[in-house]
């Protein structure tokens, strides 16, 4: 595709001139015979290049050079000022409001080219640069996402928790909303390893990883905190409220079968919740510490069952 060159200059004669000359280089050119419709033509026809003329009556190239500069859809286009004026700071002037190049008129044919073909290698340099940068911050991105995500469950891992719990946590505090967690692990797992073999123990991670998202509401923050133990967080809820909602999972759990290839068995849970109305002085982790003990609680207590934090 040929090159598209707006050239800004009020003089019919020169416009003629030059846009011969770039037609003869294989440009395509469109012309403004003043600085107020160069700049609706900038934006207009999205040129590859301005050449804009300095000295015009209706408004100064300096002044149209600004404007373009400061245009979200033009301030991308190069623009090489044509100035008859040979005098050092005025050529300073054009390039410190933003013009790539200046050339002096009447000008060289030859030079007219050459400068044309770097500010445009510059400006193709550039785009490429810049593609590159979009590319690197979406893998960049996409290796993030990886690092905060568990690869078996798709579900936020113990960092990423950590994370939600901080900002969490932080926002319950200020306006002294219910903040609630949920830590459960599944009960002698370690059997379900041993009898149906690793794989399958994994499968059992997944189908519940699945099964406390689907019963989970959506603003709750499901986790895969270690090996078979899970944490949700639950912003807005007390402690009531929380432990209707373990019930209903613990239900869903019981009657879940999973199955291999002809063996079909259950599994079953221990719960232990906490609030944050039971942290005093304390932080974020003493909420997961709380969850923690009343989980500890759950298994002591005869497993399959919730426990609510009640003191260390
Ligand atoms: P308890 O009721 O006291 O929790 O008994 P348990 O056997 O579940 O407890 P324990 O913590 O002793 O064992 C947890 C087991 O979970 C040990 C480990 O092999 C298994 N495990 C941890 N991560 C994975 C995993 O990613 N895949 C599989 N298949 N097993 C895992
Ligand atoms: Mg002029
Ligand atoms: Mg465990
Ligand atoms: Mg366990």
């Amino acid at each position: 595709m040929k090159a598209r060159i707006l050239v800004i200059e009020d003089s019919p004669s020169q416009s003629r001139e030059i846009t011969e000359v770039l037609n003869n280089m294989g440009y395509d050119v469109v012309w403004a015979d003043g600085g107020i419709k160069g700049l609706s033509m900038a934006r207009k026809e999205v040129p590859d290049i301005i050449l804009l003329d300095v000295v015009m009556p209706d408004m100064d190239g300096y002044t149209v050079c600004r404007w373009l500069k400061l245009n979200e859809e033009t301030k991308e286009i190069p623009i090489i000022m044509l100035t008859v004026k040979s005098d050092i700071s005025d050529k300073v002037e054009g390039l410190e409001i933003g013009a790539n190049d200046y050339l002096p008129k009447p000008f060289n044919e030859r030079e007219l080219e050459a400068r044309i073909y770097a500010t445009l290698r510059t400006k193709s340099l550039q785009n490429e640069l810049r593609k590159r940068n979009e590319e690197l911050q979406e893998l960049l991105h996409k290796v993030e996402v990886m690092a905060l995500t568990d690869p078996l469950t798709g579900l936020y891992n113990r960092r990423r928790f950590y994370e939600s719990l901080k900002r969490e946590f932080a926002t319950s505090k200020r306006y002294k909303h219910p903040l609630t967690c949920i830590m459960m692990d599944i009960d002698y797992f370690k059997k379900i390893n041993d009898e149906y073999g690793h794989m399958t123990g994994d499968e059992v991670l997944k189908g519940l990883s699945d099964l406390i998202s689907a019963t989970v509401r959506e603003v709750d923050i499901v986790s895969r905190f270690g090996g078979e133990e899970f944490t949700v967080l639950l912003p807005h809820t007390t402690i009531d409220k929380s432990l209707i909602g373990a019930e209903r999972l613990m239900d869903k759990i019981r009657k879940k079968t999973f199955k291999r290839e002809g063996a079909k068995f259950k599994i079953t849970v221990s719960m232990g919740i906490s609030s944050i109305d039971d942290i005093k002085d304390g932080n974020e982790d003493d909420l997961i510490r709380f969850a923690d003990i009343a989980m500890y609680k759950a298994k002591e207590n005869g497993r399959d069952r919730i426990e609510v934090f009640s003191g260390e």
